[in-house]
């Protein structure tokens, strides 16, 4: 029998009226032929008022005896649930996190998911009950109750839809959907029907905030295919899922804004391998996430880094630049705190020129500076400042026309040889691929003015010469913007440039034609510190230096030297496991 699993949130099973519209969701799933596993949250407030309690009494209380008592908020939903089944005539059960067999490691108050039971579940379910299980709460091995972080009961639906192999994991929360962007900001946002898994983490990771991002991470990880639907409505939602059809000439669908993070930038990093190792390492270390990675082009020797963090770890994350950049030799930090990052989203992104040149133009109409950018295959991403960030939100949604989205449908199945591993962790770092482009140059534009529209107008002369700006980054203004294209572009792109009037610099572009962009698709680059730190030192340990880096959600780009391009893709292969590519070995790896 096919098997769903419902994921209620705090407010649909805030009181006794909404258990029951939840309840009949349930109902109405087993009616049409479902065994139903049900995951709910604890009450709306119900987890901050127990964290109040707890600091009643303590400022910092002992996080082993924290989670015993945050994990009482679903423990007493799964039971309130279960009383109104039975009342309705639908026999259930309720099962807390350690009773299902969610096993987790020792990290109190933020565990990380090691395996998942299924065998407690199924054979309730073949006794034709609905299985009512806690959210947000694990075991470590020694018993000890965990749980996953603030959010996580979505995480907890995914784990267990991947683990029973689900049709569909449903989330139900008090929106209908995922929309193109928050419609509290954007008031002309709309509900997107379906969006795959890759878009939906870029834009759960710069705070759409609808699902957990781990949790768009484990549904990415094993194809688990969600529905984003609201409790109190009869509205489709929004699918989620591998690949999504008609949004093929859709560049972007969805933007998304953060609020709540800061920016370090260090300058004068030597030019030198095992430098980005070094500095990211020194902040994984203190196991604190990077939301973004920036190194531009170097110049004369060096180069600029630009990392972003949220606010919270701004200051240990300071400390950690500081001391890691006196120590490799790096020049001065500086931090900003009131930045916001926007985001543009979209698979369609790759078929699509002049996509970074349009978000540009519209922010520099709207007479909003652009402080820093990056670029991955599916996104784009800018930081402005955080009192212009709304504004930012709302230029970019007009830009693409987002208003007036195509019909779009997910492919719910289950690609072809998809092999589910039980030998990983279920969470972590997990690299899906490495790819390596090697006929690409990088062309750097220095001496650029601090006035909005500069970017805009440099990228829109680029996509007027029909060049193919593929990575785009920009740390600052001073460092310039930096731009890989393919080889062949590059006379066009620095005649392009030049030959702009009114000029938006005076010096010549400076290119490198000899360079290639290695770069991986994966889950957990953010939520896991310490591991882009493992990517770039596994370069460094192949004595590779790395020119530039862009990092988003999913994908971490390096450029290198064409020239240790091969060896920098096939050591990444290496340490994560996949097949080594098609093309033949060099020399210098088979000796
Ligand atoms: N009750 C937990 C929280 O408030 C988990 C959840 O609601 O997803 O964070
Ligand atoms: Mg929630």
């Amino acid at each position: 029998m096919a098997i769903i699993v419902q994921k209620f949130g705090g407010t649909s099973v805030a009181n006794a009226e909404c258990i029951k519209t939840a309840a009949s969701k349930i109902i109405k799933a087993s009616r049409e032929g479902y065994q139903v596993v049900a995951i709910v949250s604890a009450r709306a407030g119900v987890t901050d008022e127990l964290i109040q309690m707890a600091r009643a009494i303590v400022a910092e209380p002992a996080p082993r005896e924290l989670d015993m008592l945050l994990s009482t908020g679903e423990q007493v939903s799964i039971a309130l649930m279960c009383m109104t089944l039975h009342v309705m005539g639908q026999p259930a059960i309720s099962l807390t996190g350690a009773q299902v067999g969610i096993v987790t490691d020792n990290a109190h108050t933020k565990a990380q998911l090691q395996s998942v039971e299924t065998d407690v579940i199924t054979r309730q379910l073949d006794r034709g009950k609905v299985v009512v299980v806690a959210g947000f709460q694990g075991v470590d091995p020694q018993l000890n109750i965990t749980t996953l972080g603030r959010g996580t009961s979505d995480l907890t639906a995914v784990a267990l839809a991947a683990a029973l192999k689900a049709d569909l994991c449903e989330i139900y929360t008090d929106v209908d959907g995922i929309y193109t962007a928050d419609p509290n900001v954007v008031p002309t946002a709309v509900r997107l029907d379906a969006i795959s898994h890759d878009e939906l983490l870029e834009l759960a990771g710069t705070g759409a905030g609808i699902v957990q991002s781990r949790s768009v991470e484990l549904a990415k990880k094993f194809h688990v295919p969600l529905r984003v639907r609201s409790t109190f409505s009869e509205s489709p939602g929004t699918v989620v899922a591998c690949q999504v059809h008609g949004f093929e000439d859709v560049p972007v669908c969805g933007v998304a804004i953060d609020l709540n993070e800061s920016r370090i930038t260090i300058s004068g990093v030597p030019d030198t391998r095992g430098v980005a190792a070094g500095l990211v390492g020194a902040i994984a270390e203190r196991n604190i996430n990077i939301d973004t990675i920036v190194q531009s082009f170097p110049h004369q020797g060096t180069a600029d880094m630009s990392l972003v963090v949220k606010d919270r770890d701004l200051r240990e994350a300071l400390e950690a630049c500081e001391a890691a950049a006196s120590e490799l030799g790096a020049g001065e930090v500086s931090w900003e705190e009131e930045i916001a990052r926007v985001s543009a989203v979209g698979k369609g992104m790759v078929a699509h020129e002049g996509i970074a040149a349009r978000m540009c133009t519209a922010l520099g109409d709207e007479g909003i500076n652009i402080k820093m950018i990056t670029t991955s295959e599916i996104s784009i991403s800018v930081v402005v400042d955080s009192a212009a960030g709304e504004r930012a939100l709302r230029a970019v949604h007009k830009a693409f026309g987002l208003v007036h989205l195509p019909k779009a449908t997910a492919v719910t199945d289950v690609p072809v040889g998809f092999e589910w591993s039980t030998s990983d962790a279920m969470e972590g770092f997990h690299v899906q691929s490495v790819e390596c482009d090697r006929d690409q140059a990088e062309v750097k534009i220095l001496g650029l003015s601090d006035i909005p529209g500069q970017a805009g107008l440099l990228l829109a002369a680029l996509a007027d010469a029909k060049v193919g700006v593929d990575v785009v980054l920009q740390n600052s203004c001073a460092s310039g913007i930096s731009v890989t294209i393919g080889r062949a572009d590059v006379e066009r792109a620095t005649n392009a440039v030049q030959s702009m009037s009114p000029p938006v610099t005076r010096q010549a572009p400076r290119v490198n034609p000899r360079i290639a962009k290695v770069w991986m698709n994966s889950v957990g680059l953010r939520s896991y510190p310490g591991a882009a730190a493992k990517v770039f030192q596994v370069l460094a340990d192949e004595q590779i230096n790395i020119e530039m880096i862009g990092t988003s959600e999913a994908q971490l780009s390096v450029v290198v030297a064409e020239s240790s391009a091969d060896r920098a893709a096939a050591a990444l292969r290496r340490e994560f496991k996949l097949a080594t590519s098609a093309q033949p070995l060099s020399d210098e790896q088979n000796g």
